[in-house]
């Protein structure tokens, strides 16, 4: 079996089937405002197809309850059946999941496509990177597949000349360089003075 940060074609996103009875939820929509919806709208255009997930260290949820006054909150923990058992967060993720349907938020879901990597040139389906490498990157420019950016943040990524580098600072150096070109260098960037020409425009 194909580890899945060594290929390219699969999906890795494949979501639970939204019970859509979860919209209608009286003592949710009893508090919810316009402003929970556009916290909703603005995590599926930035995180695209993981907006509910744990994302840069939040989750719909967190951002959801961040803008709910705390007794708002705890009424609601107290008094919905759903929340016997389970944890806020949890019903608050399938109420926004159900939500996103509802009220037609999911349309500004850009869903993952395919593309061709800037650096082995394969292509590859953007939804087929693993959470932990997406994390590193962003999710708005996914350009490089999940078999070269592992080889890059996982494994021997020392760059030639560097050897006596920490591998922390081998990633810094990775990441700033892409950052300046536009593209993860190949490993043996920098050995040829073509690689370093366009540093300097
Ligand atoms: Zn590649």
């Amino acid at each position: 079996m194909t580890s899945k940060y060594r290929q390219r074609d699969e999906s890795l996103y494949t979501e639970p089937p939204i019970n859509e009875e979860y919209a209608n939820n009286p003592h949710i929509l009893s508090w919810w405002t316009d402003t929970h919806d556009l916290v909703i709208l603005t995590r599926i255009k930035r995180y695209r197809w993981l907006w509910h997930k744990g994302i840069a260290d939040r989750s719909v949820s967190d951002d959801l309850l961040d803008i709910t006054p705390d007794a708002t909150i705890n009424h609601w923990r107290d008094t919905d059946p759903l929340c016997r058992g389970r944890t806020i967060k949890s019903v608050l993720t399938d109420f926004a999941r159900a939500r996103a349907r509802d009220a037609g938020l999911i349309s500004h879901l850009k869903s993952a496509g395919w593309t061709t990597c800037r650096l082995c040139g394969e292509s590859f389906i953007e939804d087929s990177l693993p959470l932990p490498l997406i994390r590193r990157i962003s999710i708005n420019r996914i350009v490089f597949c999940s078999p070269c950016l592992t080889d890059i943040y996982f494994n021997d990524v020392s760059v030639r000349g560097t050897h006596d580098i920490s591998h922390e600072d081998t990633l810094s150096y990775v990441q700033e360089l892409a950052a300046t070109l536009g593209y993860v260098p190949p490993r043996d960037f920098g050995t040829t003075p073509e690689d370093t020409a366009s540093l300097t425009t």
